[in-house]
């Protein structure tokens, strides 16, 4: 495989996950009875750019089919930090009813219902026909489709140039990241702002984050990269901030090469914390492989010894780094004989690959447990609190992930 970036051929291997199954391919009661597609899982680094990549081997409108059970607004935490981004940037943009802001991959609207309320017109664009119909019940415009440069010319040869272009957890979701780059190019008006948000590669590598490793996850990424990538499409980077999201991501700033704005001092900062824990040398991921294989491991442990002893353990949060573990380690319900998921897109499935049977957080008022494995790391403090009564039944909160540990 080449690199989608550069075109190098791809060498270096940070880890090989084995197989699983598209991530967020849920089972429901009809296709639990059928076969499922096993894709190897495998992350790849260009030498030559440092783009970090899964391999290719499935066609994006197989992974977000229409029926793709993602729903931003399930999460508290997540739909606050939305909040927080639109009170910040119509601020710092100074956006008004003339300014136009267009989200990509704005999913039910989670995000551009706080454009709305503030009287400032907008866009969302989002294939997924569920999302998009969600989203158009707030009152948000939306157009069904896969963004590109064609998307992205389209919309400019119909006056739709953007002030703002959020592509907020989107990018990393790209298979072809140039493309998609052009698109943002020709989307944007001459003074016109994008901000993207990624998982930041560091915190991949410092953390040992392997879980969200996943067939629709293409890219792991680092503001360096991604000064790279802006550059070839003549866009370029100005502003970056660090946000707890995910385990760590980074919100980027973007402009038109040409654009007078400075360039803010965190951007030379978060290059020099990339450069020193030595992103962009092979040394640092050739020890990823063993360190997940720990992570497997102590995990497996536990839930043998857990069973062994007679103890009652379930799952929290049906998301897809879940699946990514669940999968790597081999976890069935034997072991874990059901997952609680707040959605109710999700409730009454499966996981992909491990089959385990996805039911409402109400189904913990009835059912004592030892042990709740809380799958999404990154909002354990929000399940915690949701979840306040299961500490007075003596219930553990327990994460595996960067290390297994008890709450
Ligand atoms: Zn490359």
């Amino acid at each position: 495989m080449n690199c989608r970036h550069c075109g190098t051929a791809l060498d270096l291997q940070l880890v090989d996950l084995g197989s699983a199954p598209p991530s967020n391919r849920y089972l429901d009661q009809k296709t639990i009875h059928e076969p499922e597609s096993w894709l190897p899982l495998r992350v790849l680094v260009c030498e030559h750019c440092w783009l970090v990549q899964t391999e290719d081997f499935t066609r994006p409108e197989l992974l977000f089919t229409s029926d793709y059970a993602y729903y931003s607004s399930t999460s508290r935490t997540w739909l606050n930090h939305a909040k927080h981004y639109a009170v910040d940037i119509i601020d710092r943009l100074h956006l008004t009813k003339e300014s136009f802001v267009v989200e990509i991959a704005s999913n039910d609207g989670y995000l551009l219902k706080n454009f709305v309320s503030a009287k400032i017109p907008c866009l969302g664009i989002e294939p997924a026909e569920q999302a998009a119909l969600a989203a158009e019940r707030l009152g948000i415009p939306m157009r069904r489709d896969f963004f590109g440069e064609q998307c992205g010319q389209r919309l400019a040869a119909q006056g739709l140039q953007a002030d703002l272009v959020a592509a907020n957890n989107v990018y990393a979701h790209v298979p072809d990241i140039n493309d998609f780059t052009r698109g943002i190019k020709a989307l944007l008006k001459p003074r016109g702002t994008v901000t993207l948000e990624f998982p930041h590669l560091l915190k991949l590598v410092e953390h040992c984050q392997f879980d969200t490793i996943y067939h629709e996850h293409f890219s792991y990424l680092s503001l360096r990269v991604v000064q790279r990538i802006f550059a070839v499409a003549g866009l370029r980077v100005f502003d970056v901030q660090l946000l707890p999201t995910h385990g760590g991501s980074l919100r980027v700033y973007g402009c038109h090469q040409e654009d007078s704005r400075f360039e803010e001092p965190s951007v030379a900062h978060v290059l020099r914390s990339e450069a020193a824990a030595g992103l962009e040398a092979r040394e640092v991921y050739l020890s990823f492989q063993e360190r997940t294989h720990h992570i497997k491991n102590d995990l497996l442990l536990f839930l043998l010894q857990q069973k062994r002893l007679g103890k009652k353990l379930a799952a929290y949060g049906a998301a897809a780094k879940g699946n990514t573990l669940l999968n790597f380690a081999g976890v069935r319900p034997d072991l874990l004989p059901f997952v609680c998921d707040a959605a109710p897109s999700k409730q009454g499935k499966y996981l992909p690959g491990s089959r385990i049977p996805i039911v409402s957080p109400e189904t913990l008022k009835t059912q004592r447990l030892d042990y709740l494995l809380i799958l999404p790391w990154n909002i354990s403090q929000e399940i915690v609190e949701q979840n306040k009564l299961l500490e007075e039944n003596d219930t553990q909160f327990v994460v595996a992930v960067p290390q297994l540990r008890m709450l």
